[in-house]
């Protein structure tokens, strides 16, 4: 679960891989975003307080895109 970090409101259901602290979410292992994340916005936004969590980025290697979090901006917790 990845919540906002400065107003804990609830953003994305990320199916995280592995160990550590979660960096960034690839777009196909989001299972469930309070964002609209069908356009694929350029950031990701907090969807109670509008503080920005994370921006877009393309992945070349793996042809996808994902979004790098800002990481004093939001927080993780398995569930
Ligand atoms: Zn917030």
């Amino acid at each position: 679960m990845v919540s906002c970090g400065y107003c804990k409101a609830a953003v994305a259901l990320y199916q995280k891989k592995g160990r550590g602290s979660l960096k960034r979410m690839y777009l196909e292992k989001i299972v469930n975003s309070a964002v609209d994340l069908s356009a694929v916005p350029e950031t990701l936004c907090c969807p109670a307080c509008q503080r920005q969590l994370a921006t877009r980025v393309a992945l070349k290697r793996k042809n996808t895109e994902a979004y790098q979090l800002i990481r004093s901006a939001v927080n993780s917790k398995e569930l």
